[in-house]
């Protein structure tokens, strides 16, 4: 170890030079510049160190440099141009730094130079090897090193291993830090050793980007791969004339389909756009779908109509029990369509409660005529693109209901049933009904557009028939080309007679029971309808026979000549606890307690209204979910009473301190309407007057405040409701008489109408006089 003082000191930036190298260095900073010149001037001895941050431009002292340097000897300037002095320097021996002095113009500095050692022989000739070793592996990424130089070293038997890691450091490492850690470190052994795992990892580092670039070489050749089979493979079809034959396939299916000149012209328009597409491009597969739809609906192609209309008349027969009047009506359309061999009248529209035949009706006037049937459900459509479809624009794309059941249909003149066509809601999104109203207007449907579709294309021989609940909800211009046609309810012999004659044979076909395996009486199904269903039409009846018939079909299974007995005793054997108990009406009287008679969605139904009085302050407490109109008719009633006092001996004063409670339970069931009007005036004077009201009538009606009674729609469901609960006696207003005749004469027979011009006629043969 080697004292040096106040040797001059020169501060390198991002550099570190080893012992035992020559080189050349380039100074620009003033002070640097004076210090080697100082140094020139005594001898050329000086300490070069690397400044720890390179950004500095003026050291202050001894922590702004690494702890280690290099004692050299500048042997010369080379040149001096612009302020640069580029010098020659050896380097002699590595040296801590001990003192830096940078105060001046001139840098100085105390050092002790390094003993570097070999603290035995034969490991570090061992790691001498090694480092030979890893060197020349190391040659083969780094075109620098030379090999046989290499191959030299290991032949030379004494070699210095301190100069040796000094040599060959100077030119390999490349990190400062790797180059500090080697110069500082005084074992001869760990020096190669620090120098073997640095080319070590440099191999590790040096591989795995080989095998990125690898890696990116092949993507990329890759996709040129790709690219370059798919051209190639276009060419070849080219050759073959296969692109052709798609296109030429195209127009032929174009010339097939027999569409408008028009169409046509468009259609082979986009196959020419095509031709000139990437085969698989998004916008190539946009327009196949496009050409396909205009390729596969019908436009030409149509099943001829049945002329016979007795065999028509005999289908609808077949397939439903009774319905005369529509059965009729039918005929009379059909009869229509032909003589004008146009379809101009009126759309048909089938209206009434769910389960009365109105889809079945549908599907048998198709049956009838020859013609394809479709339903489209309507219910819940909000959006006009349901019904017209979505603009090409549109990513996936398709046309609207209405031209898709064409393309299922085949042909352009099917019957299409427009089911729920009440349930249409509208939105923000438009508004159907308006799309409907293009759809089954005959002056417009011959040029229906679906945005999809973009041309026109003719619905006018589609035979389009509507079903609904209720007219209430369809739109107004809607039922404006609509003939109605109501069907109500059936009474119980009816329901007797299609399950008897329709829904038993059809389940027992469709459960595979063969004929006569079960014997069922009229009886029978009357308890199945009485105790099973409470409905107008016959879905639950048509379900509750499927029960029979399953059950039916099991018992046959275990024993395949089994005949199988329904009755109404063992009924529940069949078909499981009764749904409904015998709800034979109280028949006590009962003050302010009423049966009125409504008409809802499903059909008619019987409701009950109570009314209770409380001392108070003439308050008025409705409940019941009420509706509007409702509660309206309920104050009429009120005020009506009122006026009535005197002539029923009810003290007018009464009515200031009577709170009056009116309900109509069942209160899951939205109510409106006004023609319960007749039964809460009937059970607010039965309260006022404690006059019991006759559990054996049932009242339908609306009143006016002067107590006229006015008339009521639905009679027909009202009577047969009352008829389900066993009630004989019906007030109805004097205006519904006429109304009777529609009533089954099996049934209206049974039944006293009592018509009420005024309510003093309700109440007179409603209250009981005690
Ligand atoms: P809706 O469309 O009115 O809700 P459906 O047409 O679905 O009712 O009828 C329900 C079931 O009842 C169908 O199987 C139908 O064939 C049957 N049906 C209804 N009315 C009759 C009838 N008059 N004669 C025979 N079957 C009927």
């Amino acid at each position: 170890m080697k004292k040096l003082t106040q040797l001059p000191l020169l501060a390198l930036r991002g550099n570190i030079i080893f012992p035992h190298n020559t080189t050349q260095l380039e100074i620009a900073r003033v002070k640097s510049v004076n210090t080697v010149k100082f140094a020139l001037e005594n001898g050329g001895k000086i300490i070069i160190v690397s400044q720890l941050d390179s950004a500095k431009d003026v050291p202050a002292g001894i922590d702004d440099f690494f702890p280690e340097g290099v004692y050299a000897e500048v042997t010369g300037i080379m040149s001096q141009k612009d302020d640069i002095l580029v010098v020659a320097v050896r380097t002699l021996e590595g040296c801590h730094i001990l003192r830096a002095d940078c105060s001046g113009e001139v840098y100085f500095a105390d050092a002790e130079t390094i003993d570097y050692y070999v603290a035995d022989a034969l490991s570090a000739k061992a790691m001498y090897q090694k480092t030979l070793e890893c060197l020349d592996r190391y040659a083969n990424i780094n075109k620098m090193l030379n090999k046989s130089a290499i191959k030299a070293l290991a032949e030379n038997s004494a070699v210095d291993y301190i100069s040796f890691v000094d040599v060959v450091a100077n030119d390999i490492v490349f990190r400062l830090k790797d180059r500090q850690e080697i110069l500082a470190e005084p074992s001869a052994e760990k020096r190669m050793e620090d120098l073997c795992v640095y080319l070590l990892g440099e191999m590790e580092i040096a591989k795995a980007e080989k095998r990125i670039a690898n890696r990116v070489k092949k993507q990329v050749e890759d996709g040129q791969k790709e690219y370059y089979l798919r051209e190639k493979m276009r060419a070849i079809s080219k050759e073959l004339g296969e692109d052709e034959n798609e296109m030429l396939e195209y127009r032929k299916r174009i010339e097939d389909s027999k569409m408008p000149a028009e169409t046509a012209k468009k259609a082979n328009k986009e196959i020419s756009r095509l031709s000139k597409m990437a085969p698989t491009s998004p916008d190539a597969s946009v327009i196949r779908n496009y050409v396909d739809w205009l390729c596969d609906i019908p436009w030409y192609k149509e099943t001829t109509d049945n002329t016979d209309l007795k065999l028509a008349r005999r289908i609808l027969d077949e397939d439903h029990y009774g319905l005369e009047k529509i059965k009729q009506r039918i005929i009379e359309y059909l009869a229509v369509m032909q003589l004008t061999g146009k379809l101009n009248g009126p759309i048909l529209c089938f209206v009434g409660p769910p389960g009365v035949g109105k889809t079945s009706i549908v599907k048998s006037i198709a049956r009838a005529l020859g013609r394809k049937y479709l339903r489209v459900s309507l219910g819940g459509v909000r959006d006009e693109a349901e019904i017209r479809g979505h603009r090409r624009t549109y990513v996936g794309a398709i046309p609207g209901k209405i031209i898709y059941m064409m393309k299922q249909a085949g042909v352009i003149n099917p019957v299409l049933l427009l089911d729920e066509i009440d349930k249409m809601g509208k939105d923000q999104r438009g508004d159907p009904a308006s799309a409907m109203l293009e759809v089954l207007d005959p002056q417009q449907n011959n040029t229906f557009t679906d945005h999809f579709l973009e041309v026109p294309y003719d619905l006018s021989k589609v035979l389009f028939v509507c079903t609904a609940n209720a007219t209430d909800d369809i739109p107004e211009p809607l039922l404006d080309r609509m003939e109605i046609i109501e069907l109500s309810g059936y009474t119980e012999q009816e329901k007797v007679a299609i399950a008897e004659k329709f829904l038993l044979p059809k389940n027992m076909k469709s459960h595979g029971i063969p004929e006569g395996r079960i014997v069922i009486g009229p009886e029978t199904f009357l308890k199945v309808i009485e105790r099973y269903t409470r409905e107008s039409g016959v879905r639950s009846l048509e379900r509750e026979v499927a029960g029979i018939c399953r059950k039916v079909a099991l018992k046959l299974v275990e024993d395949k000549d089994a005949v199988v007995t329904v009755t109404p005793e063992n009924l529940h054997e069949f078909l499981g606890v009764e749904k409904f108990k015998d709800e034979a009406v109280d028949t006590e009287p009962t003050v302010g307690s009423a049966t009125g008679l409504a008409w809802t969605r499903v059909g008619g139904t019987t409701l009950a209204i109570d009314a209770t009085l409380f001392p108070g302050k003439g308050e008025i407490l409705l409940t019941g979910k009420l509706g509007d109109v409702m509660k309206e008719s309920a104050r009429t009633a009120i005020s009506l009473v009122r006026s009535l006092a005197e002539k029923y001996g009810i003290d007018k004063e009464r009515f200031e301190k009577t709170d009056i409670h009116i309900h109509v339970p069942e209160g899951a069931i939205p109510k409106d309407g006004p023609s319960a009007g007749v039964t809460m005036a009937t059970v607010i004077m039965s309260a006022f007057t404690s006059m019991p009201v006759s559990r054996q009538v049932a009242m339908t009606g609306e009143i006016t405040l002067r107590g006229k009674v006015l008339p009521i729609g639905g009679l027909k469901e009202k009577a047969l409701a009352a008829y389900r609960l066993g009630i004989k006696k019906i007030i109805i207003p004097k205006d519904n008489l006429r109304d009777v005749d529609e009533i089954p004469q099996d049934i209206a027979s049974q039944i006293q109408f009592i018509p009420a011009k005024t309510i003093d006629t309700v109440f007179d043969n409603a209250l009981i006089k005690v």
